[in-house]
């Protein structure tokens, strides 16, 4: 049995029997997987279900669930014979590409839009020694470059369009119901390039099918407003939202999240930065969790579906916290903080804690 090995063994070898290993993979951790999944304290009551809890893929080691995927990319390239990998990115790709290449030796390219990328994932690609091409368009421009390069000898594709991602990521599935001892009857997640709610679908699909689970979860996707293209059918040329990591106009896996839609009876809604936003600050200040601004849309998204009255009383919900709200300092700074400018002198520190009482 796979799943009796500690979580400290990384997914390649605890999941091997559900992944696309050889004898000719290499084994890579940097200790991805075995996330906490944390039961909420305050706003279940908000959401108005029966039991809530936050998958907090943001401990992964690059602090997002991108580690999942990456670290089967990377050893399946490695195992391929490439020398270098290349993805186009928002942002967490890169910085778990560019992790997982340095730890095998390979050089690490990435695509990203100029001045869109957070601080902290600009941050962690530098640091990794990626090459950061960072270019005059979107991530959807990014992408297609990315794709036309795909077939450049010695290089692997890391984009999710790569499957091995999507083996990778189902692994969050398989947790979820070895730690609930089933799947939830509600599984809220952000949507971007849609890689991830199609590796979730197919992950609780295949262990229902498996005999590990009795059930399925629906599975309730979260675009912003303003990059909603599966929302309204239709690509979006010049997507916005403050979330950066589901600013994407036209998904690659447009296809795979639409399926997990329909066949789990979910739904694929829209949430507006106001109400991302509003779960991102709440998510911290009542829960003690702090994700990063595109997390908060499955929050946003279980929010909504209680206030609207949609949200079934006896469910267990799982919202997806995709990664850490340390990658974005600049979003966080934006919210009303309680910070004072106060004289080094006791009397006045006091004073000053009196009246933030
Ligand atoms: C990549 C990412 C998403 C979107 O996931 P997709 O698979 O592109 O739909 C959401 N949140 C965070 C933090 C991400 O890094």
């Amino acid at each position: 049995m796979p799943d009796v090995l500690p979580r400290s063994e990384g997914l390649l070898r605890r999941y091997a029997a559900y992944l696309p290993l050889t004898s000719a993979t290499p084994s890579l951790s940097l200790g991805e997987g075995g996330t906490p999944l944390v039961r909420s304290r305050r706003l279940v009551e908000q959401v108005g279900c029966a039991e809530l809890y936050f998958k907090l893929e943001g401990c992964n080691p690059t602090g997002s669930f991108k580690d999942r995927g990456m670290v089967v990319a990377v050893a399946k390239a490695v195992e391929d014979g490439a020398r270098a990998v290349l993805c186009a990115s928002t942002g967490n790709t890169s910085a778990s590409a560019a992790a997982y290449a340095a730890a095998c030796g390979l050089q690490s390219y990435v695509l990203v839009p100029r001045g869109k990328i957070a601080q902290g994932k600009m941050a962690q690609a530098l640091a990794y020694g990626a090459r950061i091409l960072a270019i005059d368009g979107n991530f959807d421009v990014a992408l297609r470059f990315a794709r036309a390069l795909e077939d450049t000898r010695g290089i692997a594709l890391v984009n999710s369009v790569n499957p091995h991602r999507i083996e990778g990521q189902k692994t969050a599935a398989f947790e979820i119901i070895e730690d609930l001892g089933d799947a939830p009857d509600l599984l809220c997640i952000p949507v971007g390039n849609a890689g991830n709610i199609t590796a979730y679908w197919r992950g609780f699909r295949e262990w229902r099918d498996a005999g590990r689970a009795a059930r399925a979860p629906r599975m309730m996707g979260f675009q912003a407003a303003g990059a909603s293209p599966i929302v309204q059918d239709r690509p979006f040329e010049d997507p916005q939202t403050i979330a950066s990591a589901i600013r994407i106009g036209n998904p690659a896996s447009w296809k795979g999240a639409t399926s997990a839609r329909d066949e789990s009876g979910g739904a694929i809604e829209a949430v507006t930065d106001d109400e991302i936003m509003e779960a991102y600050r709440l998510l911290a200040r009542e829960e003690g969790v702090f994700g990063e601004p595109a997390s908060a849309a499955s929050l946003a998204g279980a929010l909504k579906l209680g206030r609207e009255g949609r949200m079934p009383r006896d469910a267990v919900v799982v919202c997806v916290i995709t990664g850490n709200g340390l990658k974005d300092p600049d979003t966080a700074l934006t919210i009303e903080g309680d910070m004072h400018d106060v004289p080094a002198e006791f009397e006045a520190i006091s004073r000053a804690l009196g009246a933030s009482r």
